[in-house]
């Protein structure tokens, strides 16, 4: 069913991320999406390849348009000027600015001629802040804003959807600022965007770029979609996702291609230093490296293109299921070691926790045991959800002995204790969860979690009895506790346990 461009539907979340459906005038486009760029001078990836491949959206520049074909664009139509039939994205213009300086154009012309060749989503001329100082940064946040206001005129009652770009890149506060002008604008815009951070993504500072992305979802309206300019490798791509990013564009695919660079999962290769391809995309099943080096330089350039874009392909499609799935974070945990930047990128995630619980459901249709591995486990929103849960199930209870017994070492032997005397509490010690009242046995999740029972590091069984042994002592000053001992970790946990209760 077609409906009003600029719709969006959000149909699943996990973490901050979400699956949703945005409406527009040439489609409907399922989102975390990815508009690769297509270079309005030289296509080394014929366009409509791309919707072979799954890119049913793609990105181009309507500045270098007006540039290159001014009024043949208005006849033909965007679309037909690149040959491209999936839903159209057009950028103002204004990287050209920050890359080169000034564009010789107004923000009326170009919102009017992005209208005009049909685009389906449009970007206003704003002013992105790049790596600046912070008298710069400023003024870019403040000419967005002034420059998002005054394109207010311009854009209502047309059927293409805007994006209002967020500046302030590598200043929180700046950030923020321009957040709060997006967030007050919101209702005259389809999309919202971040700007600025293409150069941090460069040069791998994702920890700058996770930060810029919390400190503007936070304030940004939930409802609408959020779009990440610059962003074109699969280590960036699965942590914006997961902070709630919907849409991305980037021409790395191609400029990598041409440089011959390849795309994997842990960082860019150089072609002539890689022996063996670490993919199974149809590039990559049919050719070796060698293969590629022997042919003509065009070929090459296309088949690389054509690789990097599955391999973006592939990180987004993985995010999606693990979105499905309420796996979000395992796959965050396994994914970021894959460079020490999106690591260390993922290790700030600990203090987005409360923004991301916020949209992280309890329990999904299908429910998932969770796998939980170390220190970045405990940080799992799903945690911290359970643990809420369990501290307003307990307080307000009159308790006057409490009885911890270790949980078992196979969930299944995790007896449910129902007929127990008034005021008296049972219940298990375990890693990751705390506590878990002996009635609740079997209610989601507390049988449904796996850890490396006989190897659980050290730091996991500190946490435990330190939260087990302030939340006790918290919610039942004046009670008796008795520890129950057991096999491997349960032993000392058991003996430390006991030496906090006495
Ligand atoms: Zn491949």
């Amino acid at each position: 069913m077609t409906k009003p461009p600029g719709t969006f539907e959000i149909k699943d979340t996990d973490l901050a991320g979400r699956i949703g459906k945005l409406y527009l005038k040439n489609g409907v486009i399922e989102t975390p999406a990815f508009f690769p760029v297509i270079d309005i001078y030289r296509q080394d990836v014929p366009p409509n390849e791309l919707l072979e491949i799954g890119f049913k959206q793609a990105i181009t520049n309507a500045y270098l348009t007006l540039k290159r074909f001014g009024d043949e664009a208005v006849e033909k139509g965007i679309h037909g000027i690149i040959g491209f039939k999936g839903v159209v994205m057009t950028d103002s213009g204004a990287y050209q600015m920050l890359e080169y300086g000034e564009v010789d154009v107004d923000q009326e012309t170009i919102i009017n001629y992005q209208k005009r060749i049909g685009s389906d989503i449009g970007v206003i001329l704003d002013v992105p802040t790049g790596i600046a100082s912070y008298e710069n940064a400023k003024r870019s946040v403040v000419e967005t804003g002034k420059r998002a206001e005054e394109a207010i005129g311009l854009i209502k009652d047309s059927d293409t959807v805007w994006v209002l770009p967020v500046q302030g890149a590598g200043y929180s506060d700046l950030t923020a600022e321009s957040a709060e002008i997006a967030r007050r604008l919101s209702p005259h815009y389809g999309m919202l965007g971040i700007g600025g951070l293409t150069s941090y993504m460069e040069k791998y500072d994702y920890l700058t770029v996770v930060d810029m992305i919390h400190v503007a979802k936070r304030i940004l309206p939930g409802g609408k979609p959020v779009h990440l300019f610059g962003a074109g490798h699969p280590l960036i791509i699965t942590l914006a996702i997961a902070l709630g990013v919907d849409t991305f564009d980037s021409a790395s695919y191609i400029l990598y291609a041409r440089d011959n660079r390849y795309i994997t999962d842990y960082g860019v290769e150089r072609l002539d230093r890689l022996e063996y391809f670490p993919c199974t995309c149809p590039v990559c099943s049919r050719y070796t490296p060698k293969d590629l080096l022997e042919m003509n330089k065009e070929e090459r350039t296309r088949l690389l293109a054509i690789h990097n874009l599955y391999a973006i392909k592939r990180a987004i499609d993985r995010a999606k299921q693990a979105i499905r799935e309420g796996r979000l974070w395992e796959l965050l945990e396994e994914t970021s070691r894959r460079h020490p930047s999106s690591y260390e990128a993922f290790r700030a995630f600990r203090k987005y926790r409360d923004y991301l619980a916020l949209s992280t459901p309890y329990v999904k249709g299908v429910v998932r045991g969770l796998r939980l591995y170390g220190e970045e486990s405990l940080w799992r929103p799903k945690i911290i959800l359970y643990r809420r849960r369990l501290e307003k199930y307990l307080s307000g209870r009159r308790v006057k002995r409490v009885i911890l017994k270790p949980y078992p070492e196979k969930a299944e032997e995790c007896p449910r204790y129902t007929d127990v005397e008034d005021e008296v509490l049972v219940a298990y010690y375990t890693p990751y969860l705390g506590i878990i009242p002996g009635e609740l046995c079997g209610v989601y999740p507390t049988i449904h979690f796996n850890y490396p029972e006989r190897e659980v590091p050290e730091s996991i069984i500190e946490e435990m009895i330190d939260y087990v042994a302030s939340l006790v002592r918290r919610l039942y000053p004046d009670a008796t506790v008795t520890v129950e001992e057991g096999s491997g970790w349960r032993e000392k946990a058991a003996r430390i346990l006991r030496e906090r209760f006495s």
